[in-house]
């Protein structure tokens, strides 16, 4: 079908031979044996081989060409195999693979610069970890040593991680089965304007009283308790809903106010996702600490992290931080984040992702919406893009159940794949979270393809 092949230019077909299609079968059957998966019931579960990925493009057990639009989990934010991150890691594993945390090693030492100097105010050193949820433990660590409290105000509909501190600071149904594993959790209602918890019907009604509110739970919870506060900076698995205007600054200001420090996980929304090197920097709000991971390096190999401002640090110059992990700093992880921090500037992919989401992804999803009446709402910035899919506009009934998959959006995710897309979707939303180099055509193609999967959702309106 032309519709599938005209926006590929640039990163060509791929044949496969028959042994190499037998190579991926077997990896499949050796899998099913013996490979344990996450958030999966195992026996059911039919994971799909990866032959093959370029840029933002993938290739299936099949040989199928499919345009990576979920960027894997939203990390892969210069798609995959760039070169120039292939070569910086090959040449690190020439030179030293692995040194422990306590020496000092140049990857390490440059990775820390780069994103320091990248940070905002005066977030001037990294501790690293191995991904995103093992750095929110230890911002929430360094939050309860820093100010001797031990209470943690996290957001419903967020996600913070599958290790047990985390889930249970997640806000999504993900926590359930570890709810109350971890102590001193407190959820709180986030300011949410398409499903406003507070009767909201203007975004400075939504920014009031969804401030208001977390000012209750604090006044309600003791402040003298409260040690933390932890707040993607845009929700991401959760459904991509960016702050109200004044909301993040009002976060600031009351956690300044109560004296609790202000973790931004920006997991996904960091490293450019949103059209800037921290989602932050768009309403110039300075968190405590700022977790970080995937996009740092892409995941080309496991890396994380949290930024640390001046004061929580002098907190530890005379005192031992009582953590770490073997791989932190690694080598290999740090040379791979040094290339791509390098790779985002040289190649203006910051500049990019927002001219994407601006001039592209945005202005399509809008138009979609006027034609397409499952669409309930659309939001987003830069190469991060939520369509929310509802029965009914007016009830606003997710096509979906919250915490569920669908057999309407089953049919939608699998229209979208055999146009040769693959999407990232969660309950009813499909997002649009292309790598934030994905040409132009690609982006276009994707969007097509996105836009023919919806006439499935528009039968159940
Ligand atoms: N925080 C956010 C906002 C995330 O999106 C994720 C992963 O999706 C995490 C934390 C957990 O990161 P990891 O899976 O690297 O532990």
């Amino acid at each position: 079908d032309g519709s599938k092949h005209d926006a590929d230019l640039d990163h060509g077909e791929r044949a496969f031979t028959a042994d190499q299609v037998r190579v991926g079968q077997r990896a499949h059957d050796l899998d099913r044996a013996h490979v344990f998966h996450s958030w999966q019931a195992q026996g059911p579960f039919d994971p799909m081989t990866i032959l093959a990925a370029e840029g933002p493009y993938i290739w299936d057990g099949e040989g199928q060409k499919l345009l990576d639009m979920s960027s894997q989990l939203v990390n892969t934010n210069i798609g995959h195999q760039h070169p120039k991150v292939v070569a910086a890691i090959q040449e690190q594993a020439a030179k030293l693979c692995t040194i422990a945390p306590q020496h000092v090693n140049d990857a390490r030492s440059e990775a820390a610069r780069l994103i320091t100097d990248r940070a905002p105010g005066d977030l001037d050193h990294v501790f690293f970890t191995n991904g995103g949820a093992d750095a929110n433990e230890h911002a929430i660590r360094m939050a309860r040593l820093h100010t001797g409290r031990t209470k943690v105000l996290s957001a419903y509909r967020s996600y913070h991680g599958g290790t047990q501190l985390a889930v249970n600071a997640t806000g999504d149904p993900r926590r359930f089965a570890s709810d109350y594993s971890a102590e001193g959790i407190v959820h709180f209602m986030p300011a949410y304007q398409y499903r406003s918890y507070f009767g909201a019907t203007t975004e400075a009604e939504e920014t009031q009283r969804a401030l208001q509110h977390l000012e209750d739970m604090i006044t309600l919870e003791g402040p003298s308790n409260i040690a933390a506060l932890i707040l993607e900076t845009v929700p991401g698995t959760a459904g991509i809903y960016g702050p109200p205007a004044g909301y993040l600054e009002g976060v600031r200001e009351l956690t300044t106010r109560y004296g609790i420090i202000y973790i931004a996980d920006e997991v996904m929304a960091g490293f450019g996702r949103t059209g800037r090197w921290f989602a932050v920097d768009h309403w110039d709000v300075t968190p405590d600490l700022i977790t970080f991971a995937k996009g740092v390096n892409s995941g080309y190999v496991p890396l994380g992290g949290v930024v640390i401002s001046d004061a929580i640090f002098e907190t530890f110059r005379d005192r031992v931080y009582p953590g770490g992990l073997t791989y932190s700093g690694h080598p290999l992880a740090c040379a791979a984040a040094v290339a791509t921090i390098n790779a985002m500037d040289d190649e203006g992919m910051i500049g990019n992702a927002e001219r994407l989401g601006r001039d592209i992804i945005g202005p399509a999803l809008h138009e979609m919406a006027q034609r397409h009446p499952s669409i309930g709402d659309v939001r987003g910035m830069g190469c991060f893009w939520a369509v929310e899919l509802v029965k009914d506009r007016t009830t606003r009934e997710p096509l979906a159940a919250y915490g569920g998959s669908s057999p309407e959006m089953n049919r939608v995710i699998a229209a979208m794949k055999s146009g040769g897309v693959l999407p990232f979707a969660n309950f009813n939303r499909i997002h649009v979270v292309p790598p934030l180099n994905t040409p132009d055509a690609d982006v276009r193609f994707g969007l097509k393809v996105l836009d023919e999967a919806l006439s499935i959702a528009d039968e159940y309106v």
